[in-house]
């Protein structure tokens, strides 16, 4: 085979024999984040580039280093989205979502773009589960917000991820804090790597965020912004954590988490597991009271959070946790000849309408090679359909799994069919335990197909 191109470095194909787990995750974090009132939000996925330069920050190594910016055919820079806070921000504002009830509560599944070296659980592109909340202050937002994302690894089975929280104060206490940082660093300027030199005079605070080991040793010993705190941000702080233990959510004060973007104010966390390597980070998110602001709308306090499909699905693979069973076909329709197959085509397209996953020949293959495709594809049920079936009106439905053949007059095979399927699935139900007391007829009758 000589493919003409292969994919782009950083990037991924996720396969039919994955995309139904990755389904599965997405639908359980919007289910979770549903319950607290969250509504699925989607953006473009390319915007003004100012809108990343402001809503992100320039002194962010996203903006910095990691953005996939172009001039497009008018000449307008254009850049991939590198998360999804600041699009979903400009949307809430561009369309008044601020009109509607308040708080904003928002929820998203984006693709992100960010040009870093590609490696296990750092893509160019990837993909995050993120939610907003705009327009509260309230400590017991934080903690929602933060719960949201607990309940989604529970749910879903994920161990030993912790909970590092921090606050990284406001815009006023913040202002001595930067000032303690930078004397700090000042006196270790010598051994700081050249991105943190530039760092000290435009935002000391990422130098803490800095992965060199160098840089990351001086900056243990760095001041600590809790130690910095005005009276209202300790206070917010005390409450979220107070919060946080009525709700029975484990967590650690990491006072070196600053996280890489310029907007957070306030509370900030992190969900890091020591699981799958150096990309630990499977969830970062943080209040963003400056934000709104900052795009050109009202003073709005907000949070949110962005989960890494990619990294949390690399963990759950890990531990080895369960997902649900891909969807398998449930009829398959074994045809000889014209009549059969227009025959099959009716009873496949009625099924159909019912939710049943049915398939028949459409390649015109002998009943040898179909037998064989319907195996390959794990159907649960076969029914052989030619003139003599045709002619005497019976089939014999086969359960491919016992080997067990049933017959069925055509004229009810739909019936007949979905009668079976249903006590098949009873019958597994009932091998997990659960005491399923149910009547198929009564079901039948309900018509609840
Ligand atoms: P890191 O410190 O690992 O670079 P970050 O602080 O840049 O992470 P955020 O901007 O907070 O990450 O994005 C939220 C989440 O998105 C991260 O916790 C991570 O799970 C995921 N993520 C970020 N960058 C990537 C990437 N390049 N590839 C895969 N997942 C990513
Ligand atoms: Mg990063």
């Amino acid at each position: 085979m000589a493919l003409i191109t292969k994919s782009i470095k950083g990037t991924q194909d996720v396969l039919p024999s994955e995309s139904h787990k990755v389904r599965f995750v997405e639908q359980t974090a919007l289910e979770i984040a549903g319950n607290c009132g969250f509504r699925e939000i989607r953006i473009p996925v390319f915007e003004h580039t100012e809108l990343f330069q402001r809503g992100v920050g320039d002194t962010t190594d996203v903006v910095q280093k990691e953005m996939y910016t172009f001039l497009d055919k008018g000449e307008r820079s254009i850049t991939l989205r590198p998360e999804g806070t600041a699009g979903v921000v400009r949307s809430y504002l561009e369309n008044g979502l601020y009109n509607e009830a308040m708080p904003q509560k928002l929820c998203y599944l984006v693709s992100c773009y960010r040009y870093e070296k590609p490696q296990a659980g750092r893509l160019r592109e990837f993909h995050q589960f993120g939610l907003e909340c705009l327009g509260t202050a309230s400590p017991a937002a934080d903690a929602e917000v933060i719960s949201i994302a607990n309940d989604i690894f529970s749910f879903l089975g994920v161990s030993g991820l912790q909970l590092e929280i921090n606050s990284i104060g406001c815009p006023e206490c913040r202002k001595e804090y930067h000032k303690a940082l930078h004397d700090y660093f000042e006196s270790r300027k010598e051994e700081l790597c050249h991105t943190c030199l530039e760092r000290l005079e435009r935002n000391p605070m990422r130098i803490l965020d800095c992965k060199s080991p160098v840089c990351s040793e001086i900056a243990k010993g760095a001041p600590k912004v809790t130690d910095f705190l005005c009276d209202d941000c300790r206070a917010h702080f005390e409450a979220v954590q107070g919060y946080l233990k009525a709700m029975e959510i484990e967590f650690t004060v990491n006072p070196s988490i600053v996280r890489g973007l310029d907007y957070y104010t306030r509370t900030v966390f992190e969900f890091v597991s020591t699981g799958i390597g150096a990309q630990g980070t499977v969830c970062g998110g943080g209040r963003y009271d400056g934000l709104v602001e900052e795009i050109g709308g009202a003073h709005t306090p907000a949070l949110g959070f962005a989960i890494g499909i990619e990294r949390l699905m690399l963990l759950m693979e890990k531990q080895g946790l369960p997902f649900p069973e891909r969807e398998k076909c449930a009829l398959y329709i074994v045809t000889m000849g014209e009549k059969a197959s227009l025959e099959a085509a009716k009873i496949a397209s009625a099924l159909r309408k019912e939710g049943v996953e049915v398939q028949f020949d459409v390649v015109g293959r002998s009943v040898k090679a179909q037998m064989k495709y319907a195996n390959k594809l794990g159907a649960q049920f076969t029914v052989v359909l030619g003139d003599s079936e045709l002619e005497s009106g019976v089939v014999r439905l086969k359960n491919m799994e016992s080997g067990e053949e049933t017959e069925v007059a055509l004229s009810d095979f739909e019936n007949a069919f979905l009668r079976a399927s249903l006590s098949e699935s009873l019958k597994g139900l009932e091998e997990l335990g659960v005491d399923a007391d149910i009547d198929i007829d009564e079901l039948m009758n309900k018509n609840l197909f």
